[in-house]
């Protein structure tokens, strides 16, 4: 059974392409806000993602939310 969980969210698209749909980020202070990077700021990067429409490397890091 599937459990019914709706909290308020940003999606999150992908820098280069603007059409893949990378992650939904939990819209509440206090949560961990994630910066999105280019391939070529991959150095910045602490977690990578590949984009489902353009099949890039996405880099993600950890920003607080305020
Ligand atoms: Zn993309």
């Amino acid at each position: 059974m599937k459990v019914e969980y709706k909290p308020e969210v940003v999606k999150r698209k992908c820098p280069l392409c603007g059409r893949g749909h990378l992650l939904d980020e939990a819209k509440r202070p206090g949560t961990v806000h994630a910066i999105l990077h280019k391939p070529e700021e991959a150095d910045q990067a602490s977690w990578f993602l590949k984009c489902p429409a353009c099949h890039n490397q996405i880099g993600v890091s950890p920003d607080i939310f305020e």
